[in-house]
């Protein structure tokens, strides 16, 4: 058993951390600023600048394939990157990427979407959550009626990520209520906004925030399917699956951050004449922290290697995104007790953590839902306790 990054890994790691540390990490101090001000943090126009200049280093697809211009990295790759980007306050991520799911676009679809998304010409948004459907996504009512060589789309979609910048949607409806949403009753769309949806933005804890999505009688042509009539559902879960390995990833970068900040300021700040980080409560603290992201950081490779291995990664991503989820709210907790009063103002970035990492255990797959799938993977003998080990 090897644990061990190999040259090429390790090499591919230290470009992507190098980057953010000299490109990225200087822009905090000014996203704050604008943040704290009620401004977004940064432009669309700054993160593609700063995409653009990472593209010469190579940087540039992480998940697209060499035949889209992209790197087609392993998701071993992937996660290592994504846990590099977590150390960064910045909402960056590197461009050249698209929806998963957008590669199934036809070749009209892939010039007119795929391509110019992945150049970060286009934005999209996805779309399957509504009102009345979130964990339950199978009970989705956004309705698709065939009307000559168009559908007619009615209904709205809520909380969709980008939803207030995206000039294009995938939206998930129903196209045949007599099916059922599992049994092919469903089809994914590509919707311009320029065909007559808008959005609503949602203010939520965290930086940023959604947007619901209205659709008044929305004409799309049958040309605008993604994949096949029938395969709505099916594509939307391939797009939620991805996240599961990802943005436990992600957690992991911020937990390293944000306990290397507690670690410096227990040996620094001093109370009854001796530094914080030599009464017990607090190395306590500090060693939870520690284990449980080492924890997280097994869970989440297994997960990326499991996808690498194709082998269904369902289980063992379901494992890292909730385990990875709690475990990044509990750190920042500790990290903020460290800090005292500090940590509770806006001078120090942990309280802006603190309501970004809350949205780990919600979205994507609730906490609850997670081990739903966990559970009903043993119960139902679809998994082996022990995993490939056993
Ligand atoms: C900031 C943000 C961004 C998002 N981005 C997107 C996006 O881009 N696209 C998109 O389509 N969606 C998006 N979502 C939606 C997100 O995936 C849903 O909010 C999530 O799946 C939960 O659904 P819900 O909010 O309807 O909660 P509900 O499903 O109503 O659940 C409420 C509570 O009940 C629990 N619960 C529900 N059913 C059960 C059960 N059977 N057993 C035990 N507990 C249960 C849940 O875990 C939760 O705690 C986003 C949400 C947020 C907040």
């Amino acid at each position: 058993m090897d644990f061990s990054l190999d040259d090429e890994q390790r090499a591919i790691r230290d470009t992507a951390r190098a980057f953010i540390r000299k490109e990225v990490v200087p822009l905090e101090h000014e996203l704050l600023r604008r943040e704290r001000a009620g401004q977004p943090g940064i432009e669309r126009s700054e993160l593609r600048e700063l995409q653009l200049k990472a593209r010469k280093f190579g940087f540039w697809g992480l998940a697209t394939p060499t035949e889209h211009g992209g790197m087609d990295l392993p998701a071993i790759m992937q996660s290592l990157i994504w846990t590099e980007i977590g150390h960064t306050l910045v909402p960056f991520r590197f461009g050249g990427e698209a929806d998963n799911i957008l590669f199934y676009a036809n070749a009209a679809q892939q010039e007119e979407y795929l391509k110019p998304t992945i150049e970060g010409e286009r934005v999209s948004c996805f779309a399957i959550t509504e009102p009345g459907a979130g964990s339950d996504a199978a009970n989705i009512k956004l309705s698709a009626r065939k009307d000559g060589d168009d559908w007619v789309l009615n209904g709205e979609k809520t909380f969709i990520t980008n939803g207030n910048d995206a000039d294009f949607a995938i939206v998930v409806a129903v196209t045949d209520k007599d099916k059922g949403v599992r049994g092919g009753g469903t089809t994914a769309f590509l919707v311009d906004r320029a065909m007559g949806w808008h959005s609503e933005f949602i203010a939520t804890m965290g930086p940023g925030g959604p947007a619901s999505l209205i659709f008044d009688n929305v004409r799309v042509p049958s040309r605008n399917i993604l994949g096949e009539l029938g395969q709505g559902f099916e594509l939307g879960m391939k797009w939620i699956g991805k996240g599961r390995y990802l943005i436990p990833s992600h957690a992991l970068g911020i937990g390293e951050r944000a306990l290397q900040m507690a670690v410096d300021y227990a040996n620094t700040r001093v109370t009854f004449g001796k530094p914080i980080g030599e009464n017990q409560a607090i190395q306590w603290m500090i060693a939870d922290a520690e284990t449980e992201l080492e924890a997280a950081r097994w869970l989440v490779l297994r997960a990326a290697w499991t996808v690498d291995q194709g082998e269904d990664p369902r289980h063992s991503s379901s494992m890292a995104k909730l385990y990875g989820a709690g475990m990044i709210n509990r750190l920042v907790d500790r990290v903020m007790q460290i800090h005292g009063g500090m940590g509770y103002t806006r001078e120090l970035p942990i309280e802006r953590w603190y309501r970004q990492v809350r949205l780990l255990r919600i979205y994507e797959g609730t906490d609850e839902m997670q081990r739903l799938i966990i559970s009903r993977d043993l119960l139902r003998g679809y998994t082996k306790i022990g995993g490939h080990l056993a």
